[in-house]
């Protein structure tokens, strides 16, 4: 049993968090599937977000739901959330200010408009969301969208519906899985989640509250999964979880096993020619992982292990529990595995109590590690956790000159990253047409897109692609071997 009380932005304690059992019924609507309706989800965050988008999706579609990119054409408009970002409760009242006017404008038509707002800001605000804003149907958190179809009925029957407990049901189970048609149409790359929740207790993080304990799928549920999207034409799985390399379960002989041991499994299904993992912890990055990087070629020589601060001080306080020794050691041994690996990771400018010394010793892991991407948020408190309860606040104008100074070494090293690829040959998995008439783009293994003059019959296909250039965001190249109708022409000859 997990019972947590977060309090929200000054406001009322939000509870959350009982396990009570719950009958998956059919609801009314799915019985009547006479006259298609249209489904609007704008998702924020994270790609957890973006699958969980997708699922809610797919749970919607036998209950004659398809969806539409334009939100004044939507009889059900959900609000997938995120509360990483700050104020982002705020955000999501003022974007319910305007998807109200689209329900009052489309009720003026005598079309009826239903609004469901999901994610993690649902979890944490609960019915203070009906409260601010009364022309919300529907609220449902993270664990619970397998029941949309009958919280849309309660809704319905009942004027508005609620759920944001933690039910003990698994919902992964009762998840609709994606028609072939549906999978075709995401494309060659999809996520998967693996893993969810976490028990880390970051100082700076709500995700322990929002998302609740760390737990598992099972490894016949992923493969299950995986083998349906790789019939369907996926090329490309990453594995998701708030904590990815904390998965864990039983290996073929029933002896427990972690994500090296999924890994490996999942890359025998014939089918497969990509693996990544996202997002992962410095404390679960174990010998038997580590050692995959190096033994299993599907797996991407690309990792995002996000480290926070570079300084010891900052980390103790943030809850990390490792020290930036230990993340040095861990990236040293990675790189030994996985000699091409490419690195990203995440940073928090502006914790409390960050001094100029700790923020310069980010700065100098920062230039110690190389990294071909990063992500950097200023810090801002999260209502309910440890942090927003600190006294020593780094003032704004502090935190915004670290940011930019940060922001400036890291995009040196992404285009230094960037610049370096030219001249060399990799793996492309081509996914698209061009803007160009004969051009088609594809997915480096570090997640750069690659344009190339090449026949759109190799979209599908992993080509070996000689770098000849590149400009801020993309490569540019050229096929390394002579293919069957494609020019191999060269499309950019030096790095703009
Ligand atoms: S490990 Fe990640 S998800 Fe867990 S509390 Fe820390 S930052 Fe949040």
């Amino acid at each position: 049993m997990l019972a947590l009380t977060l309090t929200s932005s000054g406001r009322e304690p939000v509870k959350f968090a009982k396990n009570v059992p719950m009958k998956i019924t059919k609801s009314a609507s799915s019985q009547d599937k006479t006259s298609l309706k249209k489904l609007y989800v704008k998702s924020y965050g994270c790609q957890m977000n973006a699958y969980d988008a997708a699922r809610m999706a797919d749970v919607l579609a036998p209950e004659g739901f398809e969806e539409t990119r334009h939100i004044e054409d939507a009889d059900l408009v959900v609000l997938n959330t995120c509360h990483i970002r700050e104020r982002a409760s705020e955000k999501v009242f003022s974007e319910l200010g305007l998807v109200r006017k689209v329900k009052e404008a489309r009720a003026s038509q005598g079309r009826e408009t239903m609004i469901a707002v999901a994610g993690c800001v649902a979890q944490a605000e609960g019915k203070e969301i009906f409260r601010r804003n009364p022309s919300v149907d529907l609220v449902v958190g993270p664990q619970s969208y397998h029941r949309l179809p009958q919280l849309l009925a309660q809704a319905r029957s009942q004027g508005r519906a609620i759920d944001t407990e933690f039910p003990v049901e698994d919902k992964f189970a009762h998840l609709t899985p994606a028609s072939s048609a549906r999978t075709r149409a995401r494309g060659l790359s999809a996520f998967v989640t693996v893993q969810e929740g976490c028990d880390k207790f970051c100082t700076f993080c709500v995700v322990p509250y929002t998302r609740g304990a760390e737990m598992s799928r099972s490894y016949e549920q992923i493969s299950a999964e995986v083998t349906r999207l790789v019939r369907d034409g996926v090329r490309e799985i990453t594995l998701l979880g708030q904590n990815v390399n904390a998965w864990h379960g039983l290996d073929a002989n029933g002896q427990p096993a972690g994500l090296a041991d999924l890994l490996f499994r999942l890359s025998q299904i014939e089918g497969i020619d990509r693996l990544r993992y996202t997002t992962s912890h410095p404390n679960d990055m174990n010998d038997a992982l580590i050692a995959a990087h190096g033994h299993l070629p599907k797996l991407m020589p690309f990792l995002h292990l996000p480290v926070q601060s570079g300084s010891d001080r900052i980390l103790a306080a943030m809850n990390r529990n490792h020290t930036v020794q230990d993340y040095i050691d861990s990236i040293a041994a990675i790189r030994a595995a996985r000699p091409d690996i490419a690195l990203s990771s995440d940073f928090i400018v502006g914790f409390p109590g960050e001094t100029e010394a700790d923020f310069q010793s980010t700065l100098a892991l920062i230039e110690k590690i190389g990294f071909a991407s990063t992500f950097f948020f200023k810090y801002s408190p999260r209502p309910g956790t440890p942090g927003a309860d600190l006294t020593d606040q780094v003032p704004e104008s502090v935190k915004a000159d670290r940011l930019a100074r940060l922001a400036a070494l890291v995009e040196a090293q992404r285009h230094a990253f960037n610049e370096s690829m030219t001249g060399r040959t990799m793996d492309v998995l081509f996914e698209k047409a061009g803007r160009h008439s004969g051009q088609i783009v594809g997915k480096s293994p570090y997640l750069q897109p690659v344009q190339v003059e090449a026949g759109a019959d190799l979209i599908g296909t992993v080509q070996s692609v000689e770098i000849t250039g590149c400009s801020t965001n993309s490569l540019f190249g050229r096929l390394a071997g002579p293919q069957p109708g494609s020019s191999g022409q060269n499309i950019m000859e030096e790095c703009a």
